[in-house]
């Protein structure tokens, strides 16, 4: 929670480890990925909001389905990425577009990040980026539809972002993440620290998002494909010489997924 201009951003909880962020000032909200309608439709009734918009970054169930029974209640614009299934868009966007939000005074830039699903996107703005199941504090997202050549040109897009950009990511996973980050870089004193000080917000029952792109550059493997111990790493559990950054990357989720 915190306040830029004269609105927050607020962790609604969905499912086991879903955010459904939400952007709220005195009278309006903005909710991200309502994978599940029932903790926005309790929010804005208890906090007596408006629904300026719903922002969506992919088609998957718990981002988007929740938006119907939303729009029953409280009916706004829906956003999202050109190109995939999500019967209640009002409006699909793509790579370049701007999202104004009126009640906001906020514009957000869309940003096409695909490789977890075809045409998933972010909305960036206000010092901030909602990128759904992309990038997550020490780790990303899983590459269903796309490529890892298109999922790790996707994250570079993310970390050219500022350092000081706030990253709100669809999922609390950041611990396991971090747990396969030092079996990784087990060097890294960054994830040493992180590993302490994030278990500790998990043991108070506090997100660990949003994390900030600077904070990822320095901990998240498959920010760093390029580093040294990563490339060692990757190179081992080949047993063979990657050639690319992007097959490095490969091999690095490729891993993950076995962890
Ligand atoms: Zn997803």
């Amino acid at each position: 929670m915190r306040k830029f201009n004269d609105f927050e951003v607020i962790p609604l909880r969905a499912f086991k480890d879903n955010y459904i962020w939400t952007l709220r000032n005195d009278r309006h909200a903005v909710v991200v990925d309502p994978g599940d309608a029932q903790p926005a439709l309790d929010y804005l009734q208890r906090e007596g909001l408006a629904l300026a918009a719903i922002l969506a970054t992919h088609h998957h169930a718990d981002h988007v389905g929740g938006v119907a029974a939303l729009l029953e209640r409280h009916p706004a614009p829906v956003y999202g990425p050109r190109g995939e299934p999500i019967p209640t868009l009002t409006h699909a966007v793509g790579d370049g577009d701007e999202v104004l939000i009126p009640e906001f005074d906020l514009r957000f830039r869309v940003l096409g990040i695909p490789g977890h699903t075809r045409a998933h996107i972010a909305y960036y703005g206000a010092n901030s980026v909602f990128c759904g199941d992309t990038l997550f504090a020490c780790g990303c997202g899983r590459v269903f539809e796309g490529t890892p050549e298109q999922m790790y040109a996707s994250l570079s897009k993310l970390a050219a972002l500022p350092d000081e950009t706030l990253v709100y990511c669809g999922h609390e996973y950041t611990l396991a993440n971090i747990e396969f980050a030092r079996a990784v870089e087990p060097d890294n004193a960054e994830l040493q620290g992180y590993a302490v000080s994030d278990a500790q917000k998990r043991k108070e029952n506090r997100p660990t998002l949003p994390t900030t792109i600077g904070r990822e550059k320095k901990t998240n493997p498959f920010l760093r494909c390029l580093q040294p111990a990563v490339v060692d790493s990757a190179n081992k559990y080949l047993a063979a010489r990657a050639s690319s950054p992007a097959q490095i990357f490969a091999a690095i989720r490729n891993w993950k997924n076995e962890f």
